[in-house]
């Protein structure tokens, strides 16, 4: 992986859609930081692990975030990133 949106790219797998919402029915679609419903929310991984494609993470290491806490969450996995680059 050379960058966070390299990363990401692997979200356009086919596999990724029926797993995120898996995930976003267990959790009612509520905002796991704000707890907040019924605002726009989507699946994200709580830390990155290169060898592991996103749809293989178990529950517990997926969060579902709102967009707002989500941009929260993408600061600190770079951060995080940049700290693995040094
Ligand atoms: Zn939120």
């Amino acid at each position: 992986m050379e960058t966070i949106s390299e990363y990401f790219m692997q979200f356009n797998d086919e596999m990724w859609p029926q797993r995120k919402m898996d995930v976003l029915e267990e959790s009612f679609y509520q905002c796991e930081m704000c707890c907040k419903k019924n605002v726009p929310v989507d699946v994200y991984l709580r830390f990155i692990c290169d060898e592991t494609p996103p749809w293989m993470y178990h529950e517990d290491d997926l969060i579902v975030l709102c967009s707002d806490c989500h941009e929260d969450h993408i600061n600190y996995l770079m951060e995080c990133e940049e700290e693995v680059g040094k």
